[in-house]
C-alpha cells in the first residue's frame, strides 16, 4: 500500500471531518469533478479537431445499489491514467483541474468550457459518507484502465483493471448507519434527486439515473388491489442550463415566473423580475425577484435574508446574507459569480467582492423599484403594502445614512387624496404658501383624519400624511427635511401657520393660568388654540418628543417609560365650552379645577393616550352632567 503524499495524514483526516458542515455536499463535489472531466475532454476535442466528441455524447450517471450499499457516480470524460490517478488522488490538495486551468488559459475564454475544481480536496469529501472509495478510470486514448482504492487515511492502492468505456467511475461504499447519521438515505431516489436539484442542477451535462416508474394499471387490476408493476427508466435529473445564463430575449415571463415559484416555493408570481449582470471589478449575473407578498415570518426574528450564491452554476450557499442590504431583505434570488472561494467552497474568501456586488445590487433594486413606482403604480402600491414597513425601518435604523437610497421609495397615505403618495408627490402638490410637509399620527387613517387639528390644516388646502406605523415619525426624523421642506406634526404646538390668535385680556389669562395650575406639571401650558375649528380641546406637544413618540417608546418591551412629551392643552376660544369656563371661573374660581381635569382627560383620549384613572375622570364628567 502506498502512503498519501502530504505532510501528514492528519491533513486528510481534517479535510474529511472538519472542512465541510454538510455531509451531503460530497455529491456536489463528485458531480463537479465529472463535469470538469467532460469539459476537459470536450476542450481537447475542439482544440485538436478530434471527431466523435460532440456535446450530446457526454453524460454523468448515478447508480444506487441498496443491497451492496454502494453509490456510483460515473462519467465519460477525459479519465485518468495510472500516473494521473497517483498524482491527483494520491496527493491531497493537488488539483489536476487547477493545472489544467493554468496550462490552458484560453479555456477560460471558451464559453463551452466551464471547469469548476481548483483546490484538489473536493474528492476526499467522499470519505465523509463512505468507508471505502473505489475509482476506476480509463483515460481518453488509452487502452488500459486502473483502479484506485482507499479506505481513508491509511493510504491507497492502484492496480490495473478492465473497463470498457473511457472515463471514470467512482464507487462509494457507504458507512454503516449510526444513530445520528443515516447514510442509507443517500441511496434513496428522492434524496439523490433533491441533492442534484439543490446543488448541481446547472451542471451542463445530463446527470442521468435509472428511476422507478410504474406501469398504467387496468381498471380490473386496480379493483382487485393488485400492485402496480414497476420498471426502471433513465431520467435526466438536472435542468442543465441556468435560466440566468440564457439570453434575456429567449426567456419568457412565464419562464421567470415558473422558475421563481419552483425555486422559492411561492404560490404567487413575483411582482417584479430583475435580471442583471456586470463585468469589470466583479463579474456576475443576478436574477432577483420582488415577491408579491411578505412571507408569514417576514417581520419576525426567524426570517433570514439572503440570496443564493453560485459560482459557475454550482450552488455555494443557499442564503448569502452579505449580498443584500437589510432594507431590501425582501428580495429573493441568486447571484452567479466567479468568486474566490475558500477551500470548502462554503464561504467566500474576499468579502470585498461581496460588498461590491451588494452595493451594485442595492442601486439596481432601488432603480427598479422607482421604475415600478412610475410605470406600474398598482404593482408598487401592492409592493409597498407588503414591504413598505421594511423601507421605513431601513431609514430609521440607518440613522439617516440610507436617506438617498430610501427617501423616494417610501410612501404614506394622504388624507386629502385617500391614496398612497410619495414625498415628492406631496411636495409637488403643495399649494403656494404652504411651508411644511404636514403629517398626523394615529392608529388608523380615520384617526388621523379626525384629529381636531386636522380640520384647520385641511381647510387651508394642505394635505396631511397619515403616520399610522410606530416607526413613521422616527423614520422621518432621520430625514430631517425633504427637498428643503421641514416636516410638521399636526399634533405639535407650533404648526407654522398664521393662527390669527388675538391678544388675550387679563381675565382670560388668569383663567388659563388657573387651568394650568390645576393640571400641575402634566402640561407645560394651557393656551387658546389657533388650530381648533369645531372641536373644543386638543393636546399638542412642544419640543423633540411628540405624543406619538411617547406612546411608542412606552410600549417598547424594555419600556422607556421616562420619556414623556411636553404637553400643551389647547382650548378653542370660539367654542361654547370656553364661554362656560369663563363663566365658572367668574363665579367660583375653585370649581375650575375639575373642568381642567375633564378637558385634559378628554384631550388625552383624543390624542390616543391612556387615561391613568378612568373612574376618577368619568366621575367628574358625571358630576358635571348631573349639575
Ligand atoms: P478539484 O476538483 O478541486 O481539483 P478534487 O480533490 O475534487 O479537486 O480532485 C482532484 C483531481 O482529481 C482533480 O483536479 C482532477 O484532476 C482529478 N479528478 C477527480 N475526479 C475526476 C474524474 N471524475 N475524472 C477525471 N479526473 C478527476
Amino acid at each position: 500500500m502506498k502512503d498519501f503524499k502530504t505532510q501528514s495524514k492528519k491533513i486528510l483526516d481534517m479535510m474529511i471531518n472538519s472542512i465541510y458542515t454538510h455531509k451531503e455536499i460530497f455529491l456536489r463535489e463528485l458531480l463537479s469533478n465529472c463535469s470538469d472531466a467532460i469539459d476537459k475532454l470536450y476542450y481537447k476535442g475542439s482544440k485538436e479537431g478530434l471527431s466523435g466528441l460532440t456535446r450530446n455524447d457526454f453524460y454523468i450517471r448515478i447508480e444506487a445499489d441498496k443491497q451492496k450499499r454502494t453509490l456510483t457516480i460515473s462519467d465519460n470524460g477525459i479519465g485518468m491514467t495510472e500516473a494521473e490517478l497517483e498524482e491527483n488522488l494520491g496527493t491531497i490538495a493537488h488539483s489536476g483541474t487547477l493545472d489544467f486551468k493554468n496550462e490552458n488559459k484560453d479555456a477560460k475564454e471558451n464559453e463551452d468550457v466551464n471547469v469548476i475544481g481548483q483546490f484538489g480536496v473536493g474528492f476526499y469529501s467522499a470519505f465523509m459518507v463512505a468507508s471505502k472509495v473505489e475509482v476506476v478510470s480509463k483515460a481518453f486514448g488509452s487502452e488500459k484502465a486502473y483502479k484506485w482504492t482507499s479506505s481513508g487515511v491509511e493510504g491507497y492502492d492502484i492496480e490495473e483493471t478492465q473497463k470498457d468505456e473511457r472515463g471514470t467511475t467512482v464507487t462509494l461504499y457507504l458507512k454503516p448507519d449510526g444513530d445520528d447519521e443515516k447514510y442509507d438515505n443517500f441511496l434513496e431516489e428522492y434524496e439523490i434527486r433533491s441533492l442534484v436539484k439543490k446543488y448541481s442542477d446547472y451542471i451542463r451535462y445530463p446527470i442521468k439515473m435509472a428511476v422507478t416508474k410504474y406501469k398504467e394499471q387496468s381498471e380490473e387490476d386496480r379493483k382487485e388491489g393488485k400492485e402496480r408493476e414497476s420498471y426502471k427508466e433513465d431520467e435526466t435529473l438536472n435542468s442543465m442550463i441556468p435560466l440566468w445564463k440564457k439570453n434575456k430575449s429567449e426567456i419568457t415571463k412565464d419562464d421567470y415566473n415558473k422558475f421563481y415559484k419552483d425555486t422559492f416555493y411561492d404560490y404567487e408570481d413575483p411582482l417584479k423580475v430583475i435580471h442583471t449582470s456586470a463585468e469589470g471589478a466583479v463579474t456576475y449575473k443576478a436574477l432577483l425577484f420582488i415577491p408579491s407578498n411578505a412571507p408569514y415570518n417576514y417581520y419576525s426574528k426567524d426570517f433570514e435574508k439572503g440570496l443564493k450564491l453560485y459560482t459557475d452554476g454550482v450552488l455555494i450557499t443557499d442564503k448569502c446574507a452579505d449580498l443584500l442590504p437589510d432594507c431590501f431583505s425582501f428580495v429573493r434570488g441568486l447571484v452567479d459569480s466567479e468568486l474566490t472561494l475558500n477551500v470548502s467552497r462554503e464561504t467566500i474568501q474576499h468579502n470585498r467582492q461581496l460588498k461590491l456586488i451588494e452595493s451594485n445590487l442595492e442601486k439596481k433594486i432601488k432603480n427598479e423599484l422607482l421604475d415600478m413606482q412610475k410605470n406600474d403604480r398598482e404593482g408598487y402600491d401592492k409592493f409597498f403594502k407588503a414591504f413598505g414597513l421594511q423601507l421605513k425601518y431601513g431609514l430609521y435604523s440607518g440613522w439617516g445614512m440610507n436617506k438617498d437610497l430610501l427617501q423616494d421609495l417610501i410612501m404614506f397615505r394622504s388624507v386629502k387624496q385617500d391614496k398612497y403618495v410619495t414625498l415628492k408627490e406631496y411636495v409637488q402638490g403643495m399649494p403656494e404658501g404652504q411651508k411644511f410637509v404636514y403629517y398626523g399620527t394615529g392608529k388608523s387613517e380615520t384617526a388621523v383624519r379626525s384629529l381636531p387639528q386636522s380640520e384647520k390644516i385641511l381647510d387651508l388646502g394642505y394635505d396631511i400624511l397619515c403616520f399610522t406605523d410606530d416607526v413613521d415619525e422616527f423614520a422621518v426624523k432621520m430625514l430631517g427635511k425633504y427637498k428643503e421642506k421641514e416636516f410638521k406634526n399636526v399634533l405639535g404646538e407650533d404648526l407654522g401657520i398664521d393662527d390669527g390668535s388675538e391678544q388675550l385680556n387679563k381675565e382670560d389669562e388668569d383663567m388659563l393660568s388657573a387651568l394650568k395650575d390645576a393640571l400641575g406639571d402634566r402640561v407645560s401650558k394651557v393656551k387658546v388654540s389657533g388650530v381648533l375649528k369645531s372641536h373644543p380641546v386638543c393636546l399638542s406637544s412642544e419640543g423633540e418628543v411628540s405624543l406619538e413618540m411617547e406612546k411608542v417608546l412606552s410600549n417598547m418591551p424594555n419600556g422607556q417609560e421616562g420619556v414623556k412629551a411636553t404637553k400643551v392643552l389647547e382650548i378653542n376660544g370660539d367654542h361654547a365650552i370656553y364661554r362656560k369656563l369663563k363663566k365658572v371661573y367668574g363665579e367660583n374660581k375653585d370649581e375650575i379645577a375639575s373642568y381642567a381635569e375633564v378637558l385634559y382627560g378628554a384631550a388625552r383620549l383624543i390624542a390616543g393616550l391612556p387615561v391613568e384613572q378612568p373612574t376618577e375622570l368619568t366621575d367628574k364628567i358625571f358630576k358635571l352632567l348631573a349639575e
